[in-house]
């Protein structure tokens, strides 16, 4: 049974939030090539002094994550962020990506030094998930098992039974079906339908989405499909049901591009940030990768099918942060000690079922 948490006048503000967010953000200054070297070097020069390891997401600016590549860092999803900050023998991590990344890397290794390019940059289902509803909400249904999505405030985190990624949020819930238990699951309420689908688990749903993959549109993808027949529909689960119900594979963004590299198709039509276009332009260079249409200039992000807040990490912002030292992040000690808890259970999960998680497109 699904149940929907929240009545739609609360999705509306927390829409109005959103926009309200938006509107402030600063303009993208473009730099111009030359500039662009110089920051690239000065970048490469501080990771080496500071004995620091660069570490970004797939829907940050290609720029960013060919640089992670270049000095011996990483380009992941942030389960693999997480993963790879903890185990690396950097002492300072740049995260480039949003807070709640920051945040999870401070948790998981709270004897390093955590910075970001930019500490505003949020995420609409963090901001539209905050602990001071959450908290109540939960104790409402305290015979559920609470499984919060990692895209949430450390508080969340610390209110929650476990933390899953996009990754492994389907084996988890399987695995919290089969020993009978119920779940409240916030707050991607797409992910958490999908989830629900395909798994028929008893889930009462928090109402957020995120606001770039809830802007890819059915109507538009069937139209698209017509013009590319052949072309094969890949959807990150953060999508409406509508467009997962076209798509020819559904995945996190590590599935995704397993699954571009993998089929034998040679067009692929993508409902996430384009930014995931670097990582497989460079796995897969023969082959066509199409961004799947959204809603167009007045949908609610503001640049469609690209998140203004990865948007906001900047070589210029990522420099000042090592020079300075600045925008480190840090979540304090108890509310880490917290938060670790059903983050672990996150990785220990992954850990045992490694091939299954990794196995699937
Ligand atoms: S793409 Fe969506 S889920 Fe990811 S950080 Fe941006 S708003 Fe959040």
């Amino acid at each position: 049974m699904t149940q929907s948490s929240a009545p739609d006048d609360k999705l509306m503000s927390d829409t109005l939030l959103v926009r309200e967010y938006l509107a402030n953000l600063p303009d993208k200054t473009e730099l111009a090539s030359s500039e662009r070297d110089q920051y690239r070097h000065a970048i490469k020069k501080l990771l080496k002094e500071k004995n620091a390891v660069l570490v970004a997401h797939y829907y940050t600016d290609p720029e960013l994550q060919s640089l992670a590549e270049e000095t011996g860092g990483i380009v992941a999803d942030s389960l693999e962020m997480a993963r790879f900050g903890r185990d690396c023998n950097a002492q300072v991590l740049v995260v480039a990506g949003v807070r709640f990344m920051g945040e999870t890397a401070s948790i998981l290794s709270p004897e390093k030094t955590v910075l970001m390019p930019t500490v505003e940059a949020t995420c609409s289902l963090d901001i539209a998930c905050p602990i001071e509803e959450f908290a109540p909400f939960c104790d409402q249904h305290s015979d559920r098992t609470v499984v919060v999505y990692a895209n949430t405030s450390a508080a969340v985190k610390a209110r929650a039974d476990w933390v899953v990624t996009s990754s492994i949020a389907l084996d988890v819930i399987e695995h919290l079906k089969a020993k009978g238990e119920k779940i409240l699951w916030a707050p991607d309420r797409h992910l958490g339908h999908y989830i629900q689908e395909k798994t028929g688990a008893d889930m009462l749903l928090w109402n957020a989405a995120c606001i770039v993959h809830e802007e890819f549109k059915a109507k538009g993808l069937f139209d698209m499909k017509t013009l590319y027949p052949d072309a094969k529909i890949l959807a990150h689960p953060e999508s409406p049901a509508s467009v997962l119900s076209m798509a020819d594979v559904i995945g996190s963004t590590s599935q995704l591009i397993k699954a571009a590299c993998d089929l034998p198709d040679q067009t692929f039509i993508v409902a996430t940030d384009q930014g995931i276009f670097y990582k497989m332009q460079q796995l897969a260079p023969e082959k066509t990768f199409i961004i799947a249409p959204t809603a167009g200039k007045d949908a609610t992000c503001r640049s469609c099918a690209s998140c203004p807040w990865m948007g906001m990490n900047s070589l210029q912002a990522m420099y000042e942060s090592l020079r300075d030292g600045s925008n480190e992040v840090r979540v304090e000690a108890e509310l880490a000690k917290k938060a670790m808890i059903p983050l672990q259970r996150m990785l220990d999960f992954s850990a045992q079922h490694k091939l299954k998680v990794q196995g699937k497109a």
